[in-house]
């Protein structure tokens, strides 16, 4: 039998690369034998308990070696792995593993009470088990795994078959499953390998939580794939960071706009030697001007990715020589991936129009786990993104911002993401969010809510229109703003506008 699944490539690994380090955890690090072992020990405990191929597996945790091992023990199996966010609520962590028909739940120790109260949350038991040593009498991996042989059954597990499912971020709406197959994260691991230059000596070092699918497809497996390092830490702490890419000698960044902030916002910053790093990439949402300068004065630039749930996460990539000439774009598709641009009749826009963005490749998922009333999201092979796009004439992709988000003003199109960058030029302002509010000329109009920087003066209408003034069309600027603490936002940090439009409508 033939086992071309994400859980035989450790086994690939091991005659390559062996003794090579797969991951460093704090003290503890595990090289490919030791990475394979463990992962095969979870395989035998889950296949102990009951757990078949194709049942489900959630995981609830931070950064960890044992995240890892978890992930690719479950895969070894053929089971599906679940990785949840652990910055939800119980009810909404219970709705993923009762919407997933999780089997088992294997969770951290500091993170026992948020589990407690989701599977309470459940209304039947599912058993729990903890990936470090506890006082609670709750299984942990290494007493599971302590017991068992190594797995060892060669399983027929195909590039067709689930290897994941992972919940999109709720940011328009109820989360939905992911069907993630094991092809779907082999091929967006091809593209990163061919259009980030991954070598074998590369160290990574995850900023961003691996249950995202930003960190788990864009860097956890291309980096094992490729038999290259990866560092983990349970929690982001921005100092820490810093510390362990000066130890590491880091090559590789991996994560999303704001925790590349944050790096920049620490008193570490300035002194730490960042000069081993070659690469960062960053995804999620459009990184902020102010945070590629702050890189580029180190003579760093950002390798801008595009991405989603859905298609494992790549669909496009601004190289990083091409960061400045063509600031603000996504850049081009990744190497298996297309996208095309579409008019609202479904014919391909001519560059400089916008359209929703549509996306086809190996990488795309096919379907919603439970949710056959998403089938609108495919038409003809193209999976319809929700996002809206064009492209400049050198074909290089720019996001204007969800369909959903967008104002239209006395017949004009607002993309909010534009007039929110303008602002962000202010000083004064931490974070904005503009919203269509209604109003009896124009229909809609834009309104700011905005989170002033600590210690900053109250602005004023005035002064937020006195600033966009010259940068931004007159339809385009809020005539309105609102100023708050912070705003609503999902538990990946996207910035809840629904909710933001309920309230000012
Ligand atoms: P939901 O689908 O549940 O509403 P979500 O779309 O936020 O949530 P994710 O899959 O985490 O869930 O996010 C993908 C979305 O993030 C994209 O569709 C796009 O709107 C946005 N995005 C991703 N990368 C970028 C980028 N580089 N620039 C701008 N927006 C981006
Ligand atoms: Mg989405």
């Amino acid at each position: 039998m033939r086992n071309t699944g994400i859980g035989s490539w450790l086994d690939r690994r091991l005659e390559r690369s062996g003794s090579k380090t797969a991951v460093i955890d704090g003290e503890n690090t595990l090289t490919y034998v030791q990475l394979r072992d463990q992962a095969a020990r979870i395989a035998s405990a889950l296949d102990a308990a009951g757990v078949r191929q194709g049942d489900r597996v959630a995981l609830l945790g931070e950064n960890s070696a044992e995240f890892v091992t978890a992930l690719f023990g479950t895969e070894m199996l053929g089971a599906v792995f679940v990785p949840l966010n652990t910055r939800l609520a119980p009810a909404e962590i219970a709705f993923q593993l009762e919407d997933s028909e999780a089997k088992v739940l294997i969770h951290d120790v500091a993170l026992t009470q948020l589990a407690a109260a989701a599977v309470a949350n459940l209304g039947t038991d599912l058993p729990r088990w903890t990936t470090q040593p506890n006082q609670d009498g709750t299984p942990s991996l290494g007493e599971l795994t302590a017991e068992v042989q190594p797995w060892a059954e060669d399983r027929e597990i195909g590039l067709d078959d689930l290897a994941v499912i992972l919940y999109t971020s709720g940011t328009t709406g109820q989360p939905k499953g992911a069907c993630l197959t094991h092809g779907n994260f082999t091929w967006n691991a091809y593209n990163v390998l061919v259009d980030f230059d991954v070598a074998s000596t590369d160290v990574s070092l995850q900023i961003s939580p691996m249950f995202h699918v930003a960190s788990l497809g864009m860097g956890v497996l291309p980096v094992l794939l490729k038999g290259a390092t990866l560092v983990v830490e349970s929690k982001f702490i921005p100092g820490r960071a810093l510390e362990l890419i000066e130890q590491h000698g880091i090559t590789w960044l991996a994560g999303v706009p704001t925790t590349y902030q944050m790096l920049t916002e620490d008193p570490a910053w300035e002194t730490t030697d960042i000069s081993t790093v070659t690469k960062m990439t960053c995804g999620g949402s459009a990184v902020p001007m102010r945070v590629i300068e702050a890189y580029e004065e180190r003579g760093l630039h950002f390798t801008n990715c595009y991405g989603m749930t859905e298609t494992s996460p790549g669909v496009t990539t601004l190289p990083a020589d091409r960061s400045r000439e063509k600031a603000g774009s996504s850049g081009i598709s990744q190497f298996w991936t297309d996208f095309r641009i579409v008019d609202p009749m479904g014919e391909t826009a001519p560059s400089g129009e916008p359209g929703e963005i549509l996306v086809a490749g190996p990488n795309v998922i096919k379907e919603y786990w439970k949710r056959p009333d998403a089938v609108t999201s495919w038409e003809d092979g193209w999976f319809r993104t929700g996002d809206m796009g064009y492209t400049d004439d050198d074909g290089f992709l720019y996001i204007s911002d969800r369909i959903k988000d967008m104002i239209i003003s006395g017949g004009e199109n607002v993309y909010p993401a534009e007039v929110e960058a303008a602002i962000l030029r202010m000083p004064s302002i931490q974070s904005v969010a503009v919203v269509g509010v209604p109003h009896q000329k124009w229909g809609e109009v834009p309104h700011a809510v905005v989170v002033l920087r600590d210690g900053a003066q109250p602005i004023t209408d005035q002064d937020l229109q006195d600033h966009l003034a010259d940068k931004l069309a007159r339809y385009k600027v809020p005539k309105t703003l609102t100023i708050v603490e912070e705003l609503p936002r999902t538990a990946s940090g996207k910035i809840r506008k629904n909710l933001l439009r309920e309230r000012f409508s």
